[in-house]
């Protein structure tokens, strides 16, 4: 998929990972990229740098996501690609009370069940559409301290391979991002103890690997600290990088050839 002229939304477009890739995808052409974000003031401010919109969106909220999908498509125009990115973290274990269970929840799993709800049906009636989640490698592997986000990741990982298993056949277009150690605000604010600094990512990368992986229909894209060298210079081994749905396809090719 190119970018150029198409209608962009993305969650959390206010800040770190959704905001560099509203700017890189602005720069690459993008017809209208709205910045839907709780923060309207961050919102607006990277909407004002790039000619394009700032909607405020709760994003834990079903009646706000059926509103920015509706408002969009009504004044805008049909949404080709859907960004939901907007997440939080959250440390600790079983311990954590049900109320903030509910409350990541929410935002890092329901946020992309209720988007994929309004407008999967709709992007199937027009013959497609693409649909691209932030979750993390931490919805690949249990990330150490933190059980809410990391099931919640999984959660976000599973609902990706299972919309792209349903409706890829039927013009649907998915891709999950599974970064770690990007340089945002959420990391600024946890212990990264345990986060080897110099591997961490700037957002702008994570931007442009996610372009790279749009403009190439990839299914699962993980900036991984490891990997970040051989990101920087991209193209020696994708099977390090690219898993999941795509090595399975490309199995099942093989198979039947
Ligand atoms: P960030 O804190 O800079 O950005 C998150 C944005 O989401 C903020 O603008 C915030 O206002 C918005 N947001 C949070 N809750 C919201 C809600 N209920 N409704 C609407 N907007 C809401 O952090 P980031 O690192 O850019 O995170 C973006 C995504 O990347 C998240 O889903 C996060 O889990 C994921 N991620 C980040 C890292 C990392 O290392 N930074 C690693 C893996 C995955």
């Amino acid at each position: 998929m190119n970018l150029k002229d198409k209608i962009i939304v993305i969650t959390g477009g206010a800040s770190g990972i959704g905001a560099a890739m509203a700017r890189r995808f602005a720069a690459e052409g993008a017809k209208h990229v709205i910045c839907a974000d709780r923060d309207l003031v961050g919102a607006q401010s990277v909407a004002d740098d790039i000619g394009g919109t700032a909607i405020q969106t709760d994003v834990s909220l079903e009646a706000d996501i059926t509103s920015l999908i509706e408002s969009v498509e009504k004044d805008i125009g049909p949404i080709d690609l859907f960004v939901s990115n907007a997440g939080i973290i959250m440390e600790g274990g079983a311990e954590v009370a049900d109320d903030d269970w509910q409350r990541i929840w929410d935002i890092n799993v329901l946020a992309h069940i209720r988007a994929a709800r309004t407008l999967v049906p709709e992007m199937l009636a027009r013959g497609g559409g693409y649909i691209l989640s932030t979750a993390s490698a931490a919805g690949l592997l249990a990330q150490i301290g933190s059980a809410p986000y990391s099931v919640t990741k999984h959660a976000a990982v599973s609902f990706a391979e299972w919309l792209a298993i349903t409706h890829g056949d039927d013009g649907l277009k998915v891709s999950v991002l599974c970064p770690q150690g990007v340089a945002t605000s959420m990391t600024a604010d946890i212990d990264t103890s345990t986060v080897a600094k110099d591997g961490m990512l700037s957002a702008e990368a994570v931007a442009q690997i996610t372009l790279d992986a749009i403009e190439e229909e990839r299914f699962l894209i993980m900036p991984h600290p490891q990997v970040a060298d051989y990101i920087k210079q991209k193209g020696s081994d994708p099977e390090r990088w690219i898993t999941g749905m795509q090595r399975w396809q490309r199995m099942l090719n093989e198979q039947a050839s």
